[in-house]
């Protein structure tokens, strides 16, 4: 009660000295003490429900559920994978994009601990018994001029061992600017498990803010798996879903 009140009036105080606006919607934050971003953002934040696809985390017409050989999206009956399951919170659009954006774009680093504990929420199948969690790599250059890797601010907070095990050993294009098709060439080889990380015989959770294609997260299973990696899942704060499952 006492810390209620106090948080109350923290609230009251910080809202009229800093009047600090919400990271994502830029409306003025009437609670500042319990986070960046405001409660009606997170309230907007559609989740993806089940039925799911088992593998890559896309939503599934719900017909499909019927059978256990059908619980795959097309893309993944059309394609095999290093990631044995992916999870996100929710579809990289709205809301969920623009909590996404605030942490990347606009450098609001503290917006990665509320977006990992959602991630938590919506990842324990991807989090349970995992032995590590290891942050998809940006480039040198590119986390150089962002001041830090939104991949490692949300690994931080998951509440499983963290290490950067990976390294880009080659700049690759932007994703987002390739077709689909192109994007597992574009990034096949473009990462490899650093020296001093030991992952072998791990459970390896990899982590990102979001995944497309899942060609990034797929190119760095690789990589760990040949390392000697027992099992990699991965788990982002968003995903692009298909819509044509
Ligand atoms: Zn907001
Ligand atoms: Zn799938």
């Amino acid at each position: 009660m006492k810390a209620e009140g106090f948080r109350r009036i923290a609230d009251g105080a910080l809202a009229v000295l800093l009047a600090p606006a919400c990271a994502a919607c830029k409306q003025a934050l009437d609670h500042p003490t319990a986070g960046p971003v405001c409660g009606a953002c997170w309230a907007a934040v559609a989740p993806i429900t089940p039925p799911m696809c088992d593998r890559c985390g896309d939503p599934l017409p719900s017909w499909r559920i019927i059978s256990l050989a059908h619980s795959r999206c097309a893309r993944c009956r059309r394609r095999a994978s290093h990631v044995v399951r992916t999870r996100a919170i929710g579809a990289y659009e709205g809301s969920l994009r623009s909590i996404v954006h605030a942490l990347k774009y606009d450098g609001r680093r503290s917006v990665a601990r509320a977006l990992a504990d959602a991630m938590r929420r919506h990842g324990s199948e991807v989090l349970d018994g995992a032995d590590l969690c290891v942050p998809v790599p940006l480039h040198p250059l590119r986390r150089y001029s962002r001041g830090f890797n939104q991949a490692d601010e949300l690994a931080r907070h998951l509440g499983v061992r963290r290490a950067p095990a990976l390294k880009r050993v080659r700049r690759t294009s932007a994703q987002a600017d390739l077709p689909e098709a192109q994007r597992h060439a574009n990034v096949r080889g473009a990462f490899c498990v650093r020296r001093r990380v030991a992952v072998q015989g791990l459970v390896v959770v990899l982590i990102d803010d979001v995944s497309t294609t899942g060609a990034t997260m797929d190119a760095c299973a690789q990589a760990l798996l040949e390392a000697g990696a027992a099992e990699v899942r991965g788990l982002t704060a968003a995903k692009a879903v298909s819509r044509r499952s």
